[in-house]
C-alpha cells in the first residue's frame, strides 16, 4: 500500500517510510492512496473468526507485503491481548469497552501496533532509534507500554512535572530499561515545543535518530478500526443497525471508524461527541473552520482545539461536506452535563462512567432521540479509575479499583527532573 501527503498527492511513500516519518516532510498526514474493499463474505460471517484473524484481515491491505504474514500475524496477537467487551447500559445503548489494556485507555490497541511494526522495520538496524515523545497523560503511558522491552528502540517521554494524574505518572515512571521519563518543570505546550525543537536539530538526530509516537501515525491510526470490527462482531446477530457514538479530541479513534466503514463494515452513522472544545461540531454547523485556542476540562484528552485527524475524515467523503452530514453527525457537552450523565448513569443503571465516556453517552442518546430504530454503541474509552481525582464526589467511593492499578501505586517513580530548556534537554539526549 502506497500513502500520500494531504498536503501533496504526488507526495508518496511505502508502509514502512510513513510509519517511521509519522509526518510527511511537507507536514502532510499520511492517508492510504487506495481504499481497500474487504470481502463480503468475511463481514456477514464475522462471528466465526477470532479477533486475531479479524484484526489481521483487517489491517493487512493496508501494510502489503511490507511486513510477512507470521511478522504481522504475532504483531496483531501482541496488540490484541486483552478483551474488548460491548456491556448493555440502557434499553438501546451499549458500551463498547476499550480500557481492558495494560494502561487503561484506549490508545493502548495504537501504540502496541505502532511499537511492534517499528520493532519489525528496525530489526535489522546497528544504531538503535530513539522514541521521543511529548505527553499530558495518557498517551505517554501507553507508548510506555508498548515499547517497553522492544530491541532496537529507546524511548525518551516529556511530561509536564504536577500536571499528570498519580496514576498516569507511575504508568510512564516504573517501567525502566528502555523507557526514560523527563520530568520537564513546565507546561504540556513546553514539553511539545521541546520536542518539536529536538526534531528539527540536525546535530542531534546524526548522534541520536529520533522518531515519533504521535497520534497521527497511521500504525497508530489504522488498527484502531479493530474496535469496530469486534464490537459488530458481538452485536450483529441482535442488533444489525448500529449507530456509534465516539469521544472525540483528535478525531484519530473515530476517523479509524469511518475507514472501517468504508472498507466495508455496514456502520449506519457515526456520532462524535466532543466537550466544549467544539471545533468540529460548529464546523458541521457552519461550514467553517475555526479552531481557536483549547479550554480545560474534565475530559481532558479531549481537550483539542484543531484536532489534527479531522482533515483525514474530510479526505474520506471527498471534502464533500453534505455527503459527510449524511454519516456523522456531531455534538458538544459541556462538564455540568458530563457529572450530572456520570450520578445518573450510575443511579440509573449502575455503569460506572468515566468523563470521557459520559460525553459519548451523551451524544448517543441525543442521537438516538431521533433515530429510535437503531441500536447504539458508545465507546468507553477508559477507565473511570484513571479519572477518579475529579470524579463526582456522589459517586468516587464506587469506582472500582483494578488490582494491576493497587500494584502500581508502590512502584517506585524513576524520572529526571529537567528545566523547561532545550539547552538541557540537549544535553540529555547527547549523552
Ligand atoms: C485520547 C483520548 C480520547 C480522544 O481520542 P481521539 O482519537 O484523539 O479523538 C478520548 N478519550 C480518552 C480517554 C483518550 O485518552
Amino acid at each position: 500500500m502506497q500513502y500520500f501527503s494531504l498536503q501533496n498527492k504526488q507526495h508518496q511513500v511505502n508502509f514502512e517510510t510513513a510509519v517511521v516519518q509519522g509526518l510527511a516532510p511537507d507536514r502532510g498526514l499520511y492517508f492510504p492512496e487506495q481504499i481497500p474493499s474487504l470481502d463480503k463474505d468475511f463481514i456477514s460471517h464475522l462471528q466465526d473468526y477470532t479477533d486475531h484473524e479479524i484484526g489481521l484481515n483487517v489491517i493487512r491491505p493496508f501494510v502489503g507485503d511490507e511486513i510477512p504474514e507470521a511478522a504481522l500475524k504475532k504483531i496483531v496477537a501482541d496488540t490484541l491481548h486483552f478483551p474488548f467487551p460491548v456491556q448493555k447500559v440502557t434499553g438501546h445503548t451499549y458500551a463498547l469497552e476499550l480500557f481492558h489494556g495494560p494502561t487503561l485507555a484506549f490508545k493502548d490497541v495504537g501504540a502496541r501496533f505502532m511499537a511492534g511494526c517499528l520493532g519489525y522495520f528496525r530489526r535489522n538496524a546497528t544504531q538503535p532509534v530513539t522514541v521521543l515523545v511529548a505527553t499530558s497523560g495518557d498517551t505517554g503511558g501507553a507508548v510506555a507500554h508498548g515499547f517497553y522491552q522492544v530491541p532496537g528502540v529507546e524511548v525518551v517521554i516529556l511530561y509536564p512535572s504536577k500536571k499528570v494524574s498519580t496514576l498516569q505518572e507511575k504508568q510512564l515512571t516504573t517501567l525502566g530499561h528502555n523507557i526514560h521519563a523527563l520530568e520537564i518543570a513546565g507546561t504540556f505546550d513546553d514539553c511539545q515545543q521541546l520536542v518539536k525543537t529536538a526534531f528539527l536539530d540536525a546535530e542531534l538526530q546524526a548522534h541520536r535518530p529520533l522518531t515519533s509516537a504521535n497520534s497521527i501515525n497511521v500504525a497508530r491510526w489504522l488498527p484502531q478500526m479493530f474496535y469496530y470490527f469486534l464490537a459488530y462482531k458481538q452485536m450483529k446477530a441482535a442488533h444489525p443497525r448500529l449507530v456509534f457514538s465516539v469521544p472525540s479530541g483528535n478525531f484519530g479513534n473515530i476517523c479509524a471508524g469511518m475507514m472501517a466503514a468504508a472498507i466495508g463494515l455496514p456502520i449506519s452513522h457515526f456520532v462524535a461527541a466532543t466537550n466544549v472544545n467544539d471545533t468540529v461540531p460548529r464546523f458541521m454547523a457552519s461550514g467553517k473552520y475555526e479552531p481557536g485556542t483549547a479550554t480545560p476540562t474534565l475530559s481532558n484528552a479531549m481537550d483539542v482545539a484543531d484536532p489534527s485527524n479531522f482533515v483525514r475524515i474530510l479526505q474520506l467523503f471527498g471534502n464533500n461536506l453534505p455527503q459527510l452530514a449524511e454519516r456523522f453527525t456531531a455534538y458538544s457537552f459541556n462538564d455540568k452535563d458530563t457529572i450530572r450523565t456520570m450520578e445518573q448513569v450510575w443511579k440509573e443503571h449502575h455503569y460506572m462512567l468515566d468523563p470521557h465516556g459520559a460525553v459519548g453517552f451523551m451524544g448517543l442518546q441525543r442521537y438516538l432521540q431521533n433515530s429510535p430504530e437503531l441500536t447504539g454503541v458508545f465507546l468507553e474509552t477508559a477507565h473511570p479509575v484513571k479519572f477518579e481525582d475529579t470524579a463526582p464526589k456522589s459517586i468516587r467511593e464506587e469506582i472500582y479499583t483494578p488490582a494491576k492499578v493497587m500494584s502500581l501505586y508502590s512502584k517506585e517513580k524513576e524520572a529526571t527532573l529537567l528545566p523547561a530548556d532545550y539547552a538541557t534537554l540537549k544535553n540529555w539526549l547527547m549523552r
